[in-house]
């Protein structure tokens, strides 16, 4: 398919039951799927109803800042030749990258349904500080579930989830890491589905969350598609952002769906192909089910989720949502992967040329732009820079030093 086949795309999918194509789906023990028709229910009602856009627009433009800017890289692009790179400044988004704009969401929604509680889990701890920070905004309570691993590697995030008011509530068993904290907070909000919502950190998990965290991060793609053609009075040639689970690339990606624009998402290559040193899932997975929903996944021979890695802690997860490999087998959407190396690469790239120290995540985009500038002697990307690299910090210069390694001047 092509770009004019995408006019009627979003009026398709997901279908009713939450498909896909052959993705997507929710496959859940019996006494959550009312707790999920729940969540569908109330998101097809509230969430299109004038009052709800309203608010949202409201919170969006006074509390998280919004619209973030379009920026023209004109020192990286200069330096690479004459292709134009652009970055769409979701590090300026509140909290420091974009993972804001659906937990502001799902927060709205959770009022609206009389919630006083909102649960979720955490790896790195970027989608916890970021539901803390909407549960104190909205004044409910927040359950953060993080496994014990995780806890004692994030340290800063776990004092900023406590600082906002949330608990975090250490997972205890199997890896102690992502995975068992996804099951132990399925298992808590089976149990308080009455007063509590579940929020999700990614595009991933039952119906209606793949949709719901994709309507919610559109507004991501919509920004950037009006503020690049204001500047440019075009369409940028290419889009690119990196796809952990797949939130900031699905919600730049779908506004340009019916353009005349190629559009690549970035999955972690990490330290190389073989079993356990990446995250790229759609390059290495086949079709599977995890977390709940049906899609391509990194496995063993028994279905049995394969260990993931990247130097970016929020892309090693061994899915990717449903959306992503519906486009993909459509041909709408092409995927490519970087490694630690080209990432860190475009990390101290960015940090030199231009100012601005990027999410380890958000370096495998500027990375892909900047491996796209240096073989298109032409044309345009347009970049998500899907947050800012405080949090990386330490961590980048005890392994890279100041970047001493690539050619920076
Ligand atoms: C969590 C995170 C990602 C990856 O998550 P997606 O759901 O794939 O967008 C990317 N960048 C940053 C800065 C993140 O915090």
């Amino acid at each position: 398919m092509t770009y004019r086949d995408f006019d009627t795309y979003l009026k398709k999918y997901p279908t009713p039951d939450g498909r896909f194509g052959p993705y997507g789906g929710a496959y859940l023990p019996d006494e959550l799927i009312p707790a999920f028709k729940e969540i569908t229910d109330a998101y097809e009602t509230i969430c299109h109803s004038a009052q709800f856009i309203n608010e949202l627009r409201r919170i969006r433009r006074e509390f998280q800042g919004r619209p973030t800017p379009v920026y023209h890289c004109e020192r990286l692009s200069n330096r690479l030749g004459k292709c134009q790179i652009y970055l769409k400044r979701e590090d300026l988004n509140h909290t420091g990258a974009h993972k804001l704009n659906h937990c502001m969401g799902e927060g709205l929604l959770a009022k609206y349904m009389g919630k006083k509680k909102l649960i979720a889990e955490t790896g790195a701890g970027q989608h916890g500080v970021a539901i803390a920070t909407a549960a104190a905004y909205f004044g409910m309570e927040c359950d953060v579930y993080m496994g014990e691993v995780d806890i004692a590697k994030q340290a800063p995030n776990v004092t900023r989830m406590k600082m906002l008011g949330a608990r975090v509530i250490p997972v205890t068993h199997g890896l102690k890491t992502l995975k068992e904290a996804v099951d132990a907070a399925f298992d808590a909000y089976m149990k308080e589905y009455k007063d509590a919502i579940y929020c999700i950190g990614s595009a991933v998990g039952p119906h209606p969350f793949p949709m719901m965290v994709r309507d919610f991060q559109s507004i991501l793609g919509i920004e950037a598609r009006e503020q690049f053609k204001e500047m440019t009075g075009l369409m940028p040639d290419v889009i690119t952002a990196c796809v952990g689970g797949g939130s900031n690339s699905i919600g730049f990606f779908t506004p340009f769906l019916a353009d005349p624009v190629d559009i690549v998402g970035i999955e972690p290559l990490g330290r190389g192909p073989a079993v356990g040193d990446h995250a790229a899932s759609m390059a290495y997975g086949s079709k599977g089910v995890l977390h709940g929903f049906e899609s391509i996944l990194l496995q063993d021979e028994n279905g049995e989720p394969s260990p993931v890695y990247s130097i970016a802690s929020g892309l090693d997860y061994p899915s990717v949502g449903p959306e992503h490999a519906f486009l993909r087998d459509l041909g709408r959407v092409k995927y490519e992967t970087i490694s630690d190396e080209e990432a860190m690469e475009a990390f101290f790239l960015l940090c030199r040329c231009e100012g601005i120290i990027p999410a380890v995540e958000s370096s495998h985009a500027v990375a892909y732009a900047i491996r796209y500038a240096r073989t298109h002697n032409t044309g345009s990307i347009l970049a998500c820079l899907s947050g800012r690299g405080d949090k990386d910090i330490d961590f980048v210069t005890e392994s890279y030093g100041y970047g001493e390694k690539f050619n920076l001047d």
